[in-house]
C-alpha cells in the first residue's frame, strides 16, 4: 500500500509542516543539570479541586527546588466540558495558596516559548504527527461505527475478555487499500487508529518515582490518536505536548496508571524520551467506618473554592497538604514552626504509595494554629480579604473600622506572646464570631437561667454603677457587690460550703450580665468586651435585655 498517499488522503491539510522541524521550534530547555520541567494539565472544566492542588504543590516544589519550570497547560480537547473563565479561577484559586506557574496558559512570561498552551490551538502538531505514523505505517484509519464498537464489547464481555480494539478485533487493521478507499470516497467518518506492536504476555519492570519498581504489561491496543472530528485524545496529545513542552516529570493521578502503557508505547512510537512518571495517590476519607475516595457529589471539602469561602487560612491548607505528600513535613515543622514551607526539603519518594487519608480535623486544626500565630494587624489584613469577597455588605462596613476591629481581635486573640487563643478556625468563622461587636449583627439569644426579677436586678444594678473607667478589678469588685441584692454569694467559698442559702453565685451575676452584653453565655473577658463596645452601647444592651 502506498503509505504516503494514504497519509495525504487522511490528513490532506496543505499548512502542515515536517515534524521534525518542532525538534526546532521547541529546543531542549537550557536548565542546570537536575532541573525538574513539570505541569499541571487541567480540563477547563471550572471544577478545581484538593487533588489539582495537591499534584501542583509536589509540581511545584519540584520544579523550584531544583532550578526547573512550573508550568499551565490547558487540555481543552473535550469541547463539551469547556467553562468560561476557567482558566483565570485554575491560576486565581492556585495564587491563592502561594502557587505560582512560571509559563503556560494566561501567564505572562518570557519562557512562554513552548506555547501555545491550549491544546486546542496545537492541532496542526498532532495532524502532523498523526499523518508521519500513517506513513510509517504505524497509524490506520478506523471507520467503525460506534454500534459495530459495542457489539464487539459484548462479545468480549461474554467471553470474558479484556474488551477493546485489538488482535482480531481491530477490524479496520487489516482494510485492503480498495476498502479505504472506497471508504473515504462514501464520505464514512473516520478515526485514526495506532497500530499497536506490544504484546500483553510481555511485562516490563518500570519505575514510578512515586510508586517505585511497578510491572506494567506491554500495549496491544490499538488506541485512538485523532478522533473522527480532528481532536487528538488525551494519549496521543500528552505524548506530543510533554515532548515538546520538554516535561521531565509527569506527576498525575493514579487514574492514569492503566494508561500508562499505551503511553510508553506512544513516546516509543513516536521516537520521543519517555518522562519521568509520578503517580499520585487518591486522596481518601472515612465514612462509617470505612474509606473511599473523596468524591465531587458527596465531599463539599474536594472544591477548592470550598476552602476559599470558608476562608481556611491558605497557608495552613498547603501545611496540611504537605503533611500527607511528605510524612517527615510534620517533624520538620516542629523544629521549625516559623518557617516558610518552602524551606522544607520536598522529596517526591516520600510520597505515599497508596490511598492517602484527608483528614479535615486536621486541616481544621492547623489552620486555627497558623491563624493564633498572626498578629491582629496581620489578622485583620486576612479577613478583610475574605470580606471583601464573600462577605456580606454589613461586614464590609464593619471592617472598614479597622481599629476597632483590631481592638476585637487583640481580645479574641489575645495578645500576651504565649498564651494566644485559638478560637478562629477560618475567616468565616471568625467574622461570625464578631458579629455581637455590631449592633446591626448582634442576634443574642436572651437565655437566662434565672427569674425575670433576678435578671433585671442584676441588670439595672449594674447599669447603675458600671463606669467604662474602671480597670478589671474595680469592675468585678462592682459585679460582686450586686450579689446581697439578688440573694446570690459574693463569694466562692461561702458558696461552696453553703450553696442551699444561696440563689446562685457571683460567676452566675456575670453570666447574666455576658448574656445580655455579647448575646451568649461564653465570650472572652466581659469586662474588656464593655470597654471596646464603650458606654452607650453596653447600656443600650443591659436595658434592652431586660425582662
Ligand atoms: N487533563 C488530565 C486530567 O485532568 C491531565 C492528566 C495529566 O496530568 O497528564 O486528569
Amino acid at each position: 500500500m502506498d503509505l504516503k498517499k494514504l497519509a495525504s488522503a487522511l490528513i490532506p491539510d496543505d499548512d502542515l509542516i515536517d515534524p521534525d522541524k518542532y525538534e526546532e521550534i521547541y529546543p531542549p530547555r537550557d536548565l542546570p543539570a537536575g532541573a525538574q520541567v513539570t505541569r499541571l494539565a487541567p480540563s477547563p472544566t471550572g471544577f478545581i479541586h484538593l487533588g489539582n492542588l495537591f499534584s501542583a504543590l509536589a509540581d511545584e516544589r519540584m520544579a523550584h527546588t531544583t532550578g526547573g519550570v512550573f508550568y499551565l497547560r490547558i487540555e481543552d480537547t473535550d469541547l463539551k466540558r469547556k467553562v468560561d473563565g476557567a482558566v483565570e479561577s485554575v491560576i486565581r484559586s492556585l495564587n491563592y495558596f502561594g502557587i505560582k506557574f512560571d509559563e503556560g496558559a494566561e501567564i505572562e512570561s518570557k519562557l512562554n516559548i513552548y506555547g501555545p498552551y491550549y491544546q486546542r490551538q496545537r492541532a496542526k502538531i498532532y495532524r502532523a504527527y498523526a499523518k508521519r505514523l500513517i506513513e510509517e505505517g504505524r497509524a490506520y484509519p478506523c471507520f467503525c461505527t460506534e454500534e459495530e464498537l459495542d457489539e464487539v464489547r459484548k462479545e468480549q464481555n461474554a467471553q470474558k475478555l479484556i474488551t477493546g480494539y485489538y488482535g482480531k478485533y481491530a477490524k479496520c487493521r487489516s482494510l485492503s487499500e480498495e476498502q479505504i478507499y472506497s471508504n473515504l470516497a462514501a464520505g464514512k467518518p473516520f478515526v485514526i487508529r495506532l497500530r499497536s506492536e506490544g504484546d500483553v504476555n510481555v511485562k516490563h519492570t518500570f519505575h514510578d518515582a512515586i510508586k517505585g519498581d511497578i510491572t506494567v504489561t506491554e500495549n496491544d491496543q490499538d488506541i485512538v490518536l485523532i478522533k473522527s472530528d480532528g481532536i487528538p485524545t488525551y494519549h496521543f496529545a500528552h505524548a506530543i505536548d510533554d515532548h515538546f513542552m520538554r516535561t521531565t516529570l509527569v506527576i498525575r493521578g493514579e487514574e492514569w496508571l492503566s494508561s500508562l502503557p499505551i503511553h510508553l508505547e506512544l513516546f516509543k512510537a513516536l521516537g520521543f524520551k519517555t518522562p519521568v512518571y509520578a503517580h499520585t495517590s487518591s486522596l481518601m476519607k472515612t465514612d462509617g467506618g470505612a474509606r473511599r475516595k473523596l468524591s465531587k457529589r458527596k465531599d463539599p471539602e474536594l472544591s477548592l473554592d470550598y476552602y476559599r469561602s470558608a476562608g481556611y487560612y491558605p497557608d495552613a491548607v498547603v501545611r496540611y497538604l504537605l503533611t500527607i505528600l511528605n510524612s517527615n513535613f510534620e517533624e520538620w515543622e516542629r523544629k521549625n514552626p516559623r518557617s516558610d514551607w518552602r524551606d522544607f526539603k520536598f522529596k517526591i519518594d516520600k510520597m505515599s504509595r497508596s490511598g492517602t487519608l484527608f483528614d479535615l480535623d486536621k486541616l481544621s486544626d492547623i489552620s486555627r494554629t497558623r491563624i493564633s500565630q498572626l498578629s491582629a494587624e496581620e489578622c485583620y489584613e486576612f479577613l478583610r480579604g475574605w470580606v471583601e469577597e464573600f462577605g456580606t455588605e454589613a461586614d464590609k462596613l464593619h471592617f472598614a473600622d479597622g481599629e476597632y476591629i483590631i481592638k476585637i481581635l487583640n481580645l479574641i486573640m489575645g495578645t500576651s506572646g504565649k498564651k494566644r487563643r485559638k478560637d478562629i478556625e477560618r475567616a468565616e468563622q471568625g467574622v461570625r464570631l464578631m458579629d455581637y461587636f455590631f449592633d446591626d449583627a448582634f442576634n443574642p439569644d436572651y437565655s437566662f437561667r434565672f427569674g425575670d426579677g433576678t435578671v433585671n436586678a442584676v441588670l439595672d444594678g449594674f447599669a447603675e454603677i458600671y463606669d467604662p473607667a474602671d480597670d478589671n478589678s474595680v469592675w468585678f469588685a462592682k459585679v460582686k457587690s450586686l450579689a446581697p441584692r439578688v440573694g446570690f454569694a459574693a463569694d466562692m467559698g461561702e458558696y461552696k460550703a453553703n450553696p442551699g442559702a444561696y440563689g446562685g453565685n457571683v460567676s452566675d451575676i456575670a453570666e447574666i450580665l455576658r448574656i445580655a452584653v455579647t448575646g451568649s453565655p461564653n465570650s472572652p473577658d466581659l469586662c474588656t468586651i464593655m470597654g471596646i463596645l464603650g458606654r452607650e452601647r453596653t447600656l443600650g444592651r443591659l436595658r434592652a435585655a431586660r425582662r
